[in-house]
């Protein structure tokens, strides 16, 4: 994919993320990585109104080019890209029951075996750090350890994959994830899933041939 049409992309990646209700406003941001770094919606813009030249390519070592300025949290998204080699793509959202779950430093557990999805035998929270930076990062780093998807403490989510329709469907499916495990909440403590049965549910999922991708 060229440049232009992976800003396109982007741009209509965002969209979409609101149109979902996964995230409302201003708040998330979304990236793709490119052979130098990657591209990141601007600060301060609504999604809508988004030209491809208003997103901001940022190199690897984090210098910005172009007329807009990145997302106040492209630190996290500069990091997970050097850090993961199969980062493809990032969505930040700050979905409603994500986050209330990350308000109360809650994580997902293996309540559903869907969980495997985000890679691994719960979803964790990251620590609550401030946005932007690169403490909140550090955070972030260690949750998605071995993991495609974390909750950010007091603030919202991260999805990572390999293109921006796969990361933007796991953001999807984590929010639904949290709010199944949220009402599950309401009328009681759920059952989780044994080790042992995720060790057979994360093998099964490698084996479907990354469904993701
Ligand atoms: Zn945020």
């Amino acid at each position: 994919m060229n440049e232009l049409a992976l800003r396109a992309e982007i741009i209509a990646t965002a969209v979409r993320m609101n149109e979902r209700r996964i995230n409302s406003g201003r708040s998330g941001n979304v990236s793709a990585r490119t052979e130098t770094g990657f591209l990141i919606t601007p600060t301060g813009l609504p999604y809508e109104s988004m030209q491809p030249e208003d997103i901001v390519a940022v190199t690897f070592a984090g210098a910005a080019t172009g007329p807009r300025a990145p997302s106040s949290e492209w630190r996290f998204h500069r990091d997970i890209y050097v850090d993961r080699p199969d980062a493809g793509a990032i969505v930040h959202a700050h979905s409603s029951f994500a986050t209330t779950l990350a308000c109360l430093g809650r994580g997902i557990p293996a309540f559903h075996y869907m969980i495997a999805i985000a890679g691994g035998k719960d979803i964790r929270c990251a620590p609550y750090a401030t946005f932007g930076t690169q403490e909140l990062s550090d955070g972030a780093l260690v949750a998605l350890s071995g993991r495609r998807a974390c909750l950010l403490a007091n603030h919202g989510m991260i999805a990572v994959s390999v293109s921006l329709d796969a990361a933007l469907a796991l953001a999807i499916e984590v929010e639904a994830l949290a709010e199944q495990y949220w009402r599950s909440l309401q009328i009681g403590e759920p059952n989780l899933l044994s080790d042992a049965e995720m060790d057979v549910v994360l093998e099964k999922f490698r084996s479907y041939g990354q469904r993701e991708r």
